[in-house]
């Protein structure tokens, strides 16, 4: 970064509230009482994200009895009240990862995955919940020369799948959307679209409690122990004595011991604007309002929010050695500041903009960028973890997966391999740190030369990477 840059950078940051923007709101609803005490539940929910809140509609759509969430925080708390609101139909984080790891499945695991955006969406209006969800596609950008054929390939891919893909020259791409950076696009106009996060979830909350469903928030599990006929799970002022529990806990510290070496908890650093002028809009194009990323290892996605501002995120994802998730280093001002500076250089027409809202999440990256699923004490509890960036939807897939584990249910879910087989786990500490920050700078180097080096080619063989 130039003095120049970093100076600017600064500058556009200075006021920005170190709060995500989805949540930082008057309409966010009360937080629900904690447990006190002890009680008792047929199915117990850790985790107020997507994924435990989905899991609680369902559980009770299906009979389960007395269902109950706890959350540490509040309902939307983790990274579903901060990601970028990306909706994607894929559950296997695009349909390249999805055709290298599960290529004998992906045609069902496409077919999943528009029906689980559709079943969305139809929940959605059933309930009246006004996420602002609208499928309004995604186009891939290239910046550098070698992305171009990138994005050829990625257009045959979605073709091939029945997706509705258009590759765009640089300047069709600056006439759609104006960055002096585009030297091309891939501009897909189905299955995918945009939604406001902290909408869902906190309508996704009220649909739960309308079923009956318990929800204690700054609740926090502490440990759980098999009991007779159940599980018995300690919590920050009480206890619950539940028949079957669900871990919707994410990227934050598993419960339970075996998923510690299968998820990667990565800080992804994400900053929003001030509203645009209507000069400022202008200046940008952007009339179809989709969602944007570049095709890069290290990419940016960014979108501009109901109210036209301009989310921008990704790019520098962080691992700290021992699977550190401490909130206070949500805030870290390399992140956020290399963040401001490629903003500008994306749309130097905007510089001057002012950060509102800058914050990190926690992604739960697996080493192959789809959940792992399964259960543990004799069946009585199931996880559905390891979204890896891309759960806005698929954690609705995940969680009913989970419950049909849980219920011992034969499914086309549950008879998927993305299902059945568990990712190769991260190597142990002091391994992990050196090893991920190697990858991250193969990585990097493929980014900058277009080469993929023998290193990344060796771990793509074995259908491992890491990823945000
Ligand atoms: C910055 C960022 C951007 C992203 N952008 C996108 C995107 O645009 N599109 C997309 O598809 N995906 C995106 N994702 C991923 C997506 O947000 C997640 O996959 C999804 O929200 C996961 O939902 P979840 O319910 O599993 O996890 P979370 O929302 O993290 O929920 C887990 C909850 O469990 C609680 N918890 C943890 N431990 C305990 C405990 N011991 N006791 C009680 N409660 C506990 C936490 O407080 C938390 O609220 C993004 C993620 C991040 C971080």
């Amino acid at each position: 970064m130039t003095a120049r840059t970093a100076g600017s950078a600064k500058a556009a940051l200075a006021d920005a509230a170190p709060v995500p923007f989805w949540t930082d709101r008057p309409d966010r609803p009360e937080a629900r009482e904690p447990l006190r005490g002890t009680t008792q539940a047929d199915l117990l929910i850790v985790g107020g994200g997507f994924t435990g809140l989905w899991a609680a509609i369902e559980a009770s759509d299906r009979g389960v009895g007395d269902v109950a969430v706890v959350e540490a925080e509040e309902v939307g708390f983790g990274a579903s009240g901060r990601n970028g609101g990306f909706l994607s139909e894929s559950l296997t984080h695009g349909l390249a990862h999805g055709e290298a790891l599960w290529g004998r499945e992906l045609r069902e695991l496409t077919r999943l995955g528009r029906q689980n955006v559709s079943e969305i969406l139809e929940f959605c209006r059933a309930e009246r919940i006004d996420a602002k969800a609208t499928m309004c596609g995604k186009s891939t950008v290239a910046t550098r020369p070698h992305h171009l054929a990138q994005l050829q390939v990625a257009r045959d891919l979605h073709l091939r799948h029945g997706e509705q893909a258009e590759l765009l020259d640089g300047d069709q791409m600056r006439a759609d959307v104006d960055s002096p950076t585009y030297l091309g696009g891939l501009k897909l106009t189905t299955g995918s679209g945009l939604l406001d996060p902290a909408l869902l979830c906190w309508g996704l909350k009220s649909a739960a409690l309308r079923r009956g469903v318990r929800i204690y928030e700054h609740t926090s599990v502490h440990a759980m122990r098999r009991s007779h006929a159940g599980i018995q799970v300690t919590t920050s002022h009480g206890s619950v004595h539940a028949r079957k529990v669900l871990l919707a806990t994410n990227a934050y510290p598993p419960l339970l011991r075996r998923l510690r070496h299968r998820i990667l908890p990565i800080f992804d650093h994400v900053l929003v604007t001030e509203q645009l002028s209507e000069r400022q809009r202008a200046s940008v194009g952007w009339r179809d309002g989709q969602g944007l990323t570049d095709i890069g290892n290290q990419f940016h996605y960014y979108r501009r929010t109901p109210d036209d501002r301009i989310l921008w995120g990704g790019y520098d994802a962080i691992y700290y050695f021992g699977n550190r998730t401490d909130a206070w280093r949500e805030q870290r001002d390399a992140s956020h500041a290399l963040l401001a500076q490629q903003f500008t250089e994306t749309f130097p027409q905007l510089e001057g903009v002012q950060f509102t809202h800058r914050w990190a999440g926690l992604i739960d990256s697996t080493s192959r960028f789809t959940p792992v699923f399964g259960t543990a004490m004799s069946g009585r509890l199931a996880y559905s973890v390891g979204f890896t960036g891309l759960g806005v939807a698929a954690s609705r897939f995940g969680s009913g997966t989970a419950l049909d584990l849980l219920e011992g249910r034969d499914t086309e879910r549950t008879r998927l391999q993305m299902v059945r087989r568990k990712p190769i786990p991260f190597p142990p500490e002091p391994l992990r740190y050196p090893t991920v920050q190697f990858t991250r700078r193969s990585l990097a180097r493929e980014d900058a030369t277009g080469q993929r080096g023998l290193y990344l080619r060796t771990l793509d063989r074995f259908g491992i990477g890491f990823n945000s």
